[in-house]
């Protein structure tokens, strides 16, 4: 029986184990850390071994494939072990793929990749595909293979998940943007994260479809030297692109593919903001691809309700919207959640900081903000980098009091944002519990 070991066990390595122990390996799954008990209960259930809290020495003897878990850096020492023994190593994808026979739409951006893949989940499932949703949010694409079959599966991958995939191909993928994150996984370097990103693309044929934004310069600069086998369609924020396929024109969605066309006015639909016309461009082009109807594609768009903690609204308290953006955890999110609203907006920022250049959103901030909250342990660079604006800026350290102050300064017909531009880790378990708590201050007001 070959053998497989799989790299630790969350749900993407316990997904793997359980399809690999189905399709007949014999597996061992090895965690560094402590397993939740639920997974060490559920891998007991199948009879699949597994040890945590180290990886022991025999670990790897006789291995032919180690499926890894995109959390695990290639830096760490049991990869470079794996490296040396010469076992060739696969994300929960790469392995997952080759039992997997229907088709695919894999997504992948530094922003907006969760919200796609929710909607293009929602506008297939509404028009009676059997569709699957997976990768970097819920549950394992390999769990969910492992006994269902699907018309199509949409796919959310991270840059580290598509570092592990070699053979696996997209039907359709899209690529939403490139803008600097996670850089300290990548030396620091843009090009090398974005050629991680272009990795979605690999081994795509003539008769796959690429999607991608247009505007963007780190994009648009790869592209130029590439040639690309499959074919493509891009979407723009520029009603005048000569190129693009999908566009907002004159207030509508304009998108054009292979001699459809559809068009729908933007004030009919529930994703709010410009990032979220490019989402939905890139829906759009997805579903005519997939041959979805006219009817059925505005019938999606228009039923889609916005993911939680990505501009959700929480509550209208005496005229002044309360949005939970917590989700925004680098300056490229946050600079779409203020482009989003017309209205005066009370910002809630801060917490720990990514290497964040806030001169980059200097100018929207002074246009659209009335006051600045600061909540983190440590405020210091935000207020350095606002104190020159003659805004208004709050320190807190703590949801309850950042909430209030943000409450003090609304008024009617305002917008109060939390769009923290940090990650959550300083004062919150994560991005949920933050946007959890503001939600809750902001129901008891
Ligand atoms: P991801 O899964 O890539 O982190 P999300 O859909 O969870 O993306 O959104 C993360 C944050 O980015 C949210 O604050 C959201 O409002 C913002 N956002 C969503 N789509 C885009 C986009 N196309 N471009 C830039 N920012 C976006």
């Amino acid at each position: 029986m070959e053998r497989i070991v799989i790299l630790g066990a969350g749900e993407s390595g316990v997904g793997s184990a359980i399809l690999a122990h189905k399709r007949g390996y014999n597996v061992m799954v090895s965690d560094f850390g402590t397993m939740a008990p639920k997974y060490r209960e559920e891998l007991d259930s199948h009879g699949i071994a597994w040890e945590e809290g180290g990886h022991s020495d025999d670990l790897l003897n006789g291995a032919s494939l180690v499926v890894k878990s995109p959390g695990i850096p290639r830096t760490a020492p049991i990869v470079k072990k794996i490296d040396v023994a010469g076992i060739p190593i696969a994300s929960e994808i790469e392995f997952a793929g080759q039992f997997y026979s229907g088709k695919s739409i894999c997504i992948t951006g530094s922003n907006g990749k969760t919200t796609t893949t929710s909607l293009l989940y929602h506008m297939l499932k509404e028009a009676g595909y059997t569709v699957g949703v997976g990768g970097n949010i819920g549950t394992s694409f390999a769990r969910q293979i492992a006994d269902q079959e699907f018309d199509w599966f949409v796919l959310e991958l991270s840059s580290f998940q598509l570092e592990d995939m070699h053979q696996f191909k997209a039907d359709i993928s899209i690529l939403l943007n490139i803008t600097p994150d996670h850089l300290d996984r990548y030396d620091y370097q843009l090009s090398k994260y974005a050629d991680a990103k272009l990795r979605i693309i690999q081994n795509q044929k003539e008769e796959d479809l690429f999607i991608f934004f247009e505007d963007d310069e780190t994009i648009a600069q790869k592209l130029t030297e590439m040639r690309l086998p499959m074919a493509s369609a891009s979407f723009s924020l520029n009603s005048h692109s000569p190129s693009a396929l999908a566009k907002v024109n004159e207030g509508h969605l304009d998108v054009s593919l292979a001699g459809r066309h559809f068009v729908a006015p933007l004030a009919s639909l529930p994703l709010k903001g410009r990032h979220n016309w490019c989402n939905m461009m890139a829906a759009v082009l997805t579903t005519l691809r997939v041959g979805m109807s006219h009817r059925d594609i505005l019938k999606g768009l228009e039923t889609f309700e916005a993911v939680a903690h990505r501009l959700e609204l929480s509550r209208i308290l005496d005229g002044v919207s309360y949005i939970n953006d917590s989700k925004a955890t680098n300056i490229d999110a946050t600079r779409f959640a203020l482009d989003a609203y017309e209205q005066d907006i009370v910002w809630i920022v801060g917490g720990t900081d990514k290497g964040n250049d806030y001169s980059i959103i200097e100018s929207l901030v002074k246009e659209k903000v009335k006051a600045i909250i600061c909540l983190g342990m440590d405020n210091s660079k935000i207020v350095a980098a606002f104190q020159q604006s003659g805004i208004p800026i709050v320190e807190t350290d703590a949801m309850e009091k950042a909430v209030a102050a943000a409450h003090g300064y609304a008024k009617e017909n305002d917008i109060v944002l939390l769009s923290p531009c940090c990650a959550s880790f300083d004062l919150f378990q994560s991005y949920i519990d933050r946007g959890n708590q503001f939600k809750e201050y902001v129901n008891a007001l």
